[in-house]
């Protein structure tokens, strides 16, 4: 955990179309977005000073935000211009990129109609999203009671903040026991995905990950599958049930944040991080690279 509180970086955030002091990127208490969670975000990672997969993060942050029935008063190619100039305001070349759009204060109550559209970006490092240590071994992850919903409940292909709200539940109960993270199956019983990435798990040298038809279908997850199918390796996506967690070798997590992340565990069941989670996550970290033309000499 970072020692100093996140509301006391240093730098700037870009918010409704101002470079703001970091302490001043303030919000009233009567925000809509805070009571009745009608915010979206976007979670993204730059290496070199280029962020990987920029537009797609912003499209699907206008996206979700279509799906929340609200329109971003600001155009992919101008938030795309925010994240890239604050990357560059705030001086890293490696880090995590948030933005955030947000039912304003205008109105109270569930109905928001009058409600403004707010928009803001935040840049800072962070280095692993799991423990380094822990990392390279392999995470251990709990079952969360948790399931993901319906998406007859939920805009669940929205990446939404009240989505969240199950998942920093079954985080917290896994911390509790000791558990980096938890997987969570989803409202059918099948093998859905952890708290905050996708999950992969390797058997007789194929893949196999959960379809996403009821949680997001990551950008990472989807990287991933061509890098692997780029590998020639067979890449099946399908309903997983619990009884076949027993009888994977290997399994990994996928996520911006997460990035590949080899998991040892979950529950009673046990993999090894193999060859084709190492491949894979080398593949990964190759293709977040920044693609330079190298210069002749
Ligand atoms: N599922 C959930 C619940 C997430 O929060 C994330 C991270 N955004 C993912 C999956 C992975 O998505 P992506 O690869 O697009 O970061």
């Amino acid at each position: 955990m970072a020692s100093v509180p996140f509301d006391q970086l240093d730098g700037f955030i870009w918010m409704n179309g101002e470079f703001v002091k970091w302490a001043d990127a303030k919000i009233h208490v009567l925000t809509h977005g805070l009571h009745y969670a009608s915010a979206v975000f976007e979670g993204e990672r730059a290496y070199g000073g280029e962020i990987f997969k920029l537009t797609q993060h912003t499209e699907r942050l206008h996206e979700s935000a279509r799906i929340l029935g609200f329109t971003i008063p600001y155009s992919v190619a101008e938030i795309d211009d925010a994240c890239r100039e604050l990357l560059k305001k705030q001086g890293f070349s490696d880090a995590y990129i948030r933005p955030i759009a947000w039912r304003g204060s205008e109105q109270m109550g569930v109905s928001a109609q009058s409600s403004k559209i707010n928009c803001a970006v935040a840049i800072w490092q962070w280095p692993s999203y799991f423990d380094p240590a822990q990392k390279m071994k392999g995470i251990r992850l709990d079952i969360a009671e948790w399931r993901r919903p319906d998406p007859r409940t939920i805009p669940s292909r929205a990446k939404a903040a009240g989505l969240y709200m199950i998942c920093t539940l079954s985080k917290h109960a896994a911390e509790a026991k000791g558990y980096a993270d938890a997987m969570m199956f989803d409202w059918r019983g099948y093998v859905a995905e952890a708290t905050g990435a996708n999950i992969f798990f390797v058997k007789d040298g194929k893949i196999h990950t959960p379809l996403p038809d009821c949680f997001l279908n990551g950008i990472t997850r989807q990287t991933v599958i061509v890098l692997a199918r780029q590998r020639g390796l067979e890449v099946i996506e399908r309903h997983i049930q619990p009884e076949e967690l027993e009888g994977f070798e290997q399994c990994f997590l996928t996520g911006s944040a997460a990035e590949v992340t080899p998991v040892a565990e979950i529950g009673p069941y046990n993999f090894q991080p193999g060859e084709i989670t190492r491949t894979l996550m080398n593949d990964y970290s190759a293709a977040v690279q920044p693609k330079r033309a190298i210069a002749a000499e």
